[in-house]
């Protein structure tokens, strides 16, 4: 059993290599298949809820559209946070079930708000299998048509690692999204297999900037060097832009100076539960744009 253990984690190293077995291994092991059975019975028990954080439109200082973030509560009523489980999900094939609720929920929480009045655009995460599976399409029309969410207002985020493999059949599943009138935005830009040559090939709509690049603004240079450089390029290529992980007024600012188009971080808000949308989006925000970015 020890031996066939350390087969495993050899394969999971990449293959063609030695490794040794070590009681690690098996609680590791031990710890997947809780993990997968536990996850299972989530998705059984309906455990997963979706949380969402605003978007600032960095000019007018409104709420304009919000990102639906997934948690699992368990039964013991703790908070799992998305990256201990979406990953592995992800390996498993879970994730499908998983993304499934996660967009039928977000859409069905915007229509809600647009049916009272407040018109927010929601943007739901895609994994990289999510986006590859066969039946994407199919599940998207159904979480509108459910839902009644018009397409406009649904945004689907997906990663550099989605757009890796298969160029003809990713431009053809984008091209088929923007058709119904979808918006696509490229979450965590710049952390990823950076290619630029995807950037004009491939019909996106917006750009978010990571976090990492947004920390330490204004004074560190290298990242300010690097979101000047960002928004430039959307600018030019014509894409949107959000910056992600805004917490301080003076990020805001020397954003909202560069002209990126919105901004989403604690700054603004956590992200909340569906209920307390309504209240923080009465709310605004004033954006004083800093003068020293010229
Ligand atoms: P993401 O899509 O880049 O989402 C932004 C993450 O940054 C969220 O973490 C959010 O809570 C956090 N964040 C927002 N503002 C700030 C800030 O000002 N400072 C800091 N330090 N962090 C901030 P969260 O909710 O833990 O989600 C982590 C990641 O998990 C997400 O990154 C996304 O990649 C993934 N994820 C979340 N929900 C889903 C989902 O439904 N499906 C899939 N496939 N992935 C999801
Ligand atoms: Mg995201
Ligand atoms: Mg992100």
């Amino acid at each position: 059993k020890h031996a066939d253990t350390a087969m495993y984690d050899a394969k999971a190293h990449g293959r063609n290599g030695c490794r040794y077995y070590n009681p690690e291994l098996t609680a590791e092991a031990v710890h997947r298949v809780e993990l997968e059975a536990g996850l299972r019975r989530a998705l059984e028990l309906d455990e997963f809820i979706v949380m969402y954080q605003p978007q600032v439109d960095a000019r007018g200082g409104r709420i304009d559209a919000v990102e639906a973030l997934v948690r699992w509560r368990r039964a013991d009523g703790s908070l799992v946070p998305p990256l201990d489980f979406i990953p592995f999900a992800e390996e498993c094939g879970l994730i499908a079930g998983i993304g499934a609720r996660v967009l039928l929920r977000a859409c069905h929480d915007a229509a809600a708000w647009m049916r009272r009045g407040l018109r927010l655009r929601v943007a739901v995460n895609l994994s990289p299998m999510q986006f590859r599976a066969p039946d994407l399409l199919e599940r998207v029309c159904e979480a509108l048509d459910r839902s009644g969410l018009p397409p406009g207002l649904l945004e689907l985020e997906i990663t550099e690692g989605a757009l890796m493999e298969d160029d003809a059949r990713t431009r053809a599943t984008l091209a088929a999204l923007r058709g119904l009138g979808i918006g696509i935005a490229l979450d965590d830009f710049g952390t990823g297999y950076s290619s630029l040559s995807y950037l004009k090939r491939l019909p996106l709509g917006r750009l978010k900037i990571d976090r990492s690049f947004v920390a330490g603004l204004p004074d560190d240079a290298d990242n300010l060097a690097i979101v000047r450089a960002i928004l430039a390029l959307a600018r030019h290529l014509g894409f949107r832009i959000t910056a992600e992980g805004v917490e301080t007024a003076a990020q805001a600012a020397l954003l909202a100076g560069l002209e990126a188009d919105s901004l989403q971080g604690y700054l603004f808000s956590r992200p909340v539960v569906a209920t307390e949308i309504e209240s923080i989006a009465a709310r605004g925000w004033t954006i004083g744009a800093l003068d020293r970015v010229g």
